[in-house]
C-alpha cells in the first residue's frame, strides 16, 4: 500500500461528501444546487446514487473545512482541489458549481467534475480535476464503476460525450454507458472497456463539429479487434436531452434505426464532405482502406471490402489491392 495515494484517496472521498452535505444541508446548496439537479430532470435516487453535490460560491470553504478536521493541505493540493497562490494563501478550485465526482472503476472517488450555473460564456462550463496520483484522465471512464455489471451483462457498451448523458440514460434504465468526459478516446479507455465487453456503441452529440476530427483516433478501436458502432442524435440533442424528451423506449429506438457500422459511418462523413472533388474522393479510399487494413479479423475486414465498396462506388478488386499493399507495407 502507498500510503501518499491513499491520502488522496481519503481527501477526496472526503471532498466528495462535503459537497453532497453542502448540496442537500444548506439553503444555498438546496435552492441552487439541487434545483438544478431537479429541473434538468434528475431523481433524487440517481442524485444520491452519482453521490451529485454542490461547491459554494466562495473562495475557500472545502479547504477551510478540510483543514479543520485535519486534513493535510499537500494532499489537498495534489489532488488539485485547493490552489495554493503567493506561496501562503490557498482557494478553492470549484466555487458555485455543481459537483459530479468521478470514480474509479473500483468506485473510489479520484477526480471531480464541476458545473458552472451561470449562462456567462466567458465561464467555462465544465471545470475538471487535474491529473493527479490517482486520476490519471486518459485510463478512467466516468460512470465505469456504476456500469461494468450491466456492460459485462449485456455484453455492450455505450459511450457517450458527458457526465449528464451517463446519468440520463442511466436513469431511464440503460446502465451499460460511460462517458469519456471531454477527452478524445484513448487506448487505455478502450482496454478498460475491453475487460467488459467488445462491443462499442458510441453515440455522438447531434450538435458535434468535432465528428470529422474524432474519426482519425477511432481507428485504434479497431485496432483493439473490438466491434465499433456509431449513432449520431437529431441536430441540437445529445443523449441526455433525447432521452429526457422522448424515455427510453424512443431512445432504444433511435439507437437501433440509425446505428451504423463504424466504417461505413466514417466513409459516410467523409462522402459528404468530399462532395463531388474527384481527388478528395480518392483520398478518402485511401482512409477507408486505411482504417479496414487495422481489423485484425481477416473475414470482418472483407465484409466490409464489400460494403464499402458499394458506398464509395468503386470495384471490390481496387480495394482489396490498396488493403494488400498496406498490409505488405506493415509487415
Ligand atoms: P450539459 O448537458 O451539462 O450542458 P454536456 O455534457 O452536454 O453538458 P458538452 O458541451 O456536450 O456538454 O460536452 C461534453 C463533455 O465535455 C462534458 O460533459 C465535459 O465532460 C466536457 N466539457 C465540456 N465543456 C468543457 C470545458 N469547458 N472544459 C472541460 N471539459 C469540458
Ligand atoms: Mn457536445
Ligand atoms: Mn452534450
Ligand atoms: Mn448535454
Amino acid at each position: 500500500i502507498n500510503d501518499r495515494r491513499e491520502s488522496l484517496y481519503i481527501v477526496s472521498g472526503f471532498a466528495s461528501k462535503f459537497f453532497q452535505q453542502q448540496m442537500f444541508e444548506t439553503d444555498e446548496g438546496k435552492s441552487i444546487g439541487l434545483s438544478y439537479f431537479k429541473e434538468r430532470g434528475f431523481r433524487d435516487d440517481i442524485i444520491k446514487k452519482f453521490e451529485l453535490g454542490y461547491s459554494p460560491d466562495v473562495w475557500d470553504s472545502l479547504t477551510t473545512a478540510a483543514t479543520s478536521e485535519g486534513y493535510n493541505i499537500q494532499f489537498l493540493e495534489e489532488t488539485g482541489l485547493t490552489i495554493r497562490k503567493d506561496n501562503d494563501k490557498f482557494y478553492d478550485r470549484f466555487r458555485g458549481r455543481v459537483m459530479f465526482p468521478i470514480h474509479s472503476f473500483t468506485g473510489r472517488v479520484i477526480g471531480f467534475g464541476g458545473r458552472t450555473l451561470k449562462t456567462d460564456k466567458a465561464v467555462p462550463k465544465y471545470v475538471n480535476s487535474p491529473e493527479s496520483d490517482i486520476y490519471h484522465k486518459s485510463n478512467v471512464l466516468y460512470g465505469l464503476s456504476f456500469a461494468k455489471k450491466a456492460i459485462r451483462d449485456l455484453d455492450n457498451c455505450y459511450l457517450v460525450e458527458g457526465y449528464a448523458d451517463v446519468l440520463s440514460v442511466h436513469q431511464a434504465g440503460i446502465e451499460n454507458v460511460v462517458a469519456s468526459s471531454g477527452t478524445s478516446l484513448t487506448v487505455d479507455q478502450i482496454r478498460l472497456i475491453k475487460r467488459f465487453t467488445e462491443n462499442v456503441t458510441i453515440l455522438y452529440d447531434g450538435d458535434d463539429a468535432g465528428i470529422k476530427a474524432s474519426l482519425r483516433g477511432l481507428d485504434m478501436i479497431l485496432e483493439e479487434g473490438l466491434n465499433v458502432k456509431v449513432v449520431l442524435f437529431p441536430d441540437g440533442d445529445d443523449p441526455d436531452s433525447y432521452v429526457q424528451k422522448f424515455g427510453s423506449a424512443a431512445f432504444k429506438t433511435h439507437i437501433e434505426q440509425s446505428k451504423k457500422d463504424f466504417i461505413l459511418f466514417k466513409t459516410g462523413v467523409l462522402l459528404k464532405d468530399a462532395g463531388k472533388d474527384p481527388i478528395k474522393r480518392a483520398g478518402i479510399i485511401r482512409e477507408v482502406v486505411e482504417s479496414i487494413a487495422k481489423i485484425p479479423d481477416g473475414i470482418k475486414a472483407s465484409v466490409f471490402v464489400r460494403e464499402c465498396s458499394s458506398l464509395l462506388q468503386i470495384e471490390e478488386r481496387v480495394l482489396i489491392s490498396e488493403l494488400n499493399k498496406i498490409r505488405a507495407a506493415k509487415n
